[in-house]
């Protein structure tokens, strides 16, 4: 037995619920391993587990990202072995760790040349990057995408990986300074959707024609707009509430707008099954490896600082992805 440090909420509340705690790890089961964790990602995700909005059995650790060295495996574990490097997305949660013992399925062999660091931020927004534009709709170079809270982890990713395929991005984003980054990374525009109409801007950058498919994780605020933004038969991706959720839709107004199209989905889902989790890691990694993306690590924290990060990533004040690190 090892004694681990792990983050845990008792009730759902604000950054103050966030308790650090201490207990014992064992020896993994049949399809576990063990790792020592060198980096924790933080998530968007965290914050709804949280604050309640995602509802989970409690008392529950929280994370759902991180990276570092396999110490031990259980039977039935192939792919990994001990002293490999790896990370992982993965639920559930219980990922603010600096040890921890869990389900193999979503652990990926972290190639050499990716820090622990690059892994621990990378993998669940890089992975929802890439089921957003190459698992959910038919997305080919020309199309044009409207893509919210640019700036932030998974936006900063998404640009780049846009930039990569030849897809026109238009970013939207909270401040002209986070605009600027979004341009930076890739982004064919940036609009600052706190002081501009973005729907209406979108139309104008169109020629009045909306774009292709919108990637909307802001939620309940950018909802109405988002669809507005659509050309005939578009695709709206709604994938998360940062704003706080989107209210029930009545679907008649999809075809009132122009047939248009909606999906809301999960990483989970498409991680669920082992095999098409490790090839989305790799295609992830080959991305990351070729030089297409680069992890913007925008924030460092200490495992114990947790809450002054949550703090951070709810005000807004983040860019690019967040890290703790045990
Ligand atoms: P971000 O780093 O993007 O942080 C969230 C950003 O949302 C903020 O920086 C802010 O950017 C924007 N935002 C707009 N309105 C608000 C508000 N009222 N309160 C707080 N933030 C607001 O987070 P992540 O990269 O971790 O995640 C991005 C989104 O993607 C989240 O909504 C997350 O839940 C979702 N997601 C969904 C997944 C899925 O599979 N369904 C998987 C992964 C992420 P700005 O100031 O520019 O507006």
């Amino acid at each position: 037995m090892t004694t681990a440090t792990t983050v845990t909420i008792d009730s759902p509340g604000g950054p103050e619920a966030l308790r650090l705690v201490t207990h014992e790890v064992g020896e993994p089961g049949a399809g576990e391993l063990r790792i020592r964790q060198h980096a924790c990602g933080l998530n968007y995700i965290d914050v709804y587990q949280r604050s309640g909005l995602y509802k989970l059995e409690l008392p529950h650790a929280l994370g759902m990202e991180a990276a570092g060295i396999v110490e031990a495996v259980g039977a039935g574990v192939t792919h990994v072995k001990p002293g490999d490097r790896v990370a992982y997305a993965s639920a559930p949660p219980g990922a603010y760790a600096d040890l921890r013992v869990m389900k193999a399925a979503q652990v990926c062999p972290l190639p050499d040349a990716i820090s622990f660091d690059e892994g621990a931020a990378m993998m669940l927004q890089g992975l929802t990057v890439n089921y957003l534009f190459h698992r959910t709709v038919p997305i080919k170079a020309g199309d044009t995408v409207l893509f919210h809270a640019a700036a932030g982890g998974v936006g900063l990713i998404a640009c780049q990986w846009a930039r990569a395929l030849g897809v026109t991005l238009i970013a939207t984003a909270g401040t002209d300074a986070k605009c600027a980054l979004a341009l930076e990374h890739g982004a064919a525009h940036a609009i600052n959707y706190t002081t501009e109409d973005f729907a209406a801007r979108v139309r104008a950058l169109t020629d009045g024609r909306g774009v292709d498919v919108v990637m909307d994780s802001v939620g309940r605020a950018t909802f109405e707009g988002s669809l507005d933004a659509l050309r005939p038969l578009g695709m709206m991706i709604s994938y998360g509430n940062a704003s706080g959720p989107v209210p029930p839709v009545d679907l008649a107004m999809l075809a009132a707008k122009g047939s248009l199209q909606i999906t809301r989905p999960s990483l989970f889902t498409h991680i669920a099954d082992h095999a098409t989790c490790q090839a989305m890691a790799a295609e992830l990694f080959d991305m990351v490896g070729s030089g297409k993306v680069s992890i913007r690590i925008g924030q460092r924290y200490r495992l114990s600082e947790v809450a002054e990060a949550h703090r951070a990533l709810e005000a807004r004040a983040t860019t690019g992805a967040t890290i703790l690190i045990p």
